[in-house]
């Protein structure tokens, strides 16, 4: 077990958005994160690294279990840094430094956190960036790259901190279309190197033919969860069914 998510809840304000989510992914899972917008997904992805702080629940992530009741957060500054170093995180917005080139963007945090020499780091950001297909970017600027090129930046700069698990944001829905299949092929790529990934998106043909499991939120709860191979054939709710017929006409 690589991430146990127990009975987690967050409201904003009086808005419940996650109303008791348990979830549990194991090493080299591929889970994709269905619904509609609204439903919670960016909330839930951000509630696993803390960017957003759970109100109650329980969070297992390898040997650390956070625990959360309203109002009260008891694990050290350290726990949180630890815990973030292991989970990686790519957004819809690309969220590269724009002032920084590929290479720095790449190895500020392993330099900063993993107190790895700019050596060692530029090693390892060459390699990434060669399996991104990005060889030539080394000292590009983020504006001086296509949207697809720099979401794939944010990928391997994710990647630079050998993260256990990583998550991904609709990292495709602020792509131009002819620019979806390059980060995606990267995506299938990581998978496929056996990365335990969650990924918040609405490319059901990626969540079918990548994710080994699907989990589908309603308001705050997950009502349907399953197998990719199953759930996509025979939907068991009618609000799944529903939200597969108005992405993808083709389902009856
Ligand atoms: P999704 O990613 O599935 O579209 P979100 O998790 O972004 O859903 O949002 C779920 C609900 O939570 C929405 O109604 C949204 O307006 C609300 N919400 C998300 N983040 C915040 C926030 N920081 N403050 C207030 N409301 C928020
Ligand atoms: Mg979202």
């Amino acid at each position: 077990m690589m991430l146990q998510v127990s009975n987690l809840h967050k409201s904003f304000k009086q808005q419940k958005v996650l109303q008791g989510i348990d979830l549990t992914a194991n090493k080299g899972d591929v889970l994709a994160l269905l619904g509609s917008s609204g439903s919670g997904k960016s909330t839930l992805l951000r509630c696993l690294n803390l960017l957003n702080l759970p109100d109650q629940g329980t969070l297992k992530f390898g040997h650390h279990i956070l625990n959360f009741e309203q109002g009260n957060f008891e694990q050290s500054a350290d726990e949180v840094i630890a815990l973030r170093k292991k989970i990686g995180m790519v957004f819809q917005q690309f969220n590269l430094w724009v002032h920084m080139n590929v290479l720095e963007n790449l190895i500020a945090a392993p330099v900063l956190v993993l107190k790895q020499s700019k050596a060692e780091a530029k090693v390892e950001a060459e390699k990434l960036l060669a399996r991104m297909g990005l060889s030539e970017k080394l000292y590009a600027y983020p504006s001086e790259l296509s949207g697809g090129q720099q979401q794939r930046v944010a990928i391997a700069r994710a990647l630079m901190m050998k993260p256990d698990i990583m998550l991904f944001d609709e990292p495709t829905s602020a792509l131009d279309p002819e620019m979806v299949s390059e980060v995606l092929l990267v995506m299938q790529q990581l998978a496929q190197s056996g990365m335990t990934m969650l990924v918040a998106t609405h490319e059901l043909n990626f969540a079918r033919q990548v994710s080994n499991r699907v989990i589908f939120l309603d308001e705050g709860r997950i009502i349907e969860q399953g197998l990719s191979t199953e759930v996509f054939a025979k939907p068991a709710t009618v609000r799944f069914q529903r939200f597969l017929q108005a992405m993808n006409p083709r389902y009856e």
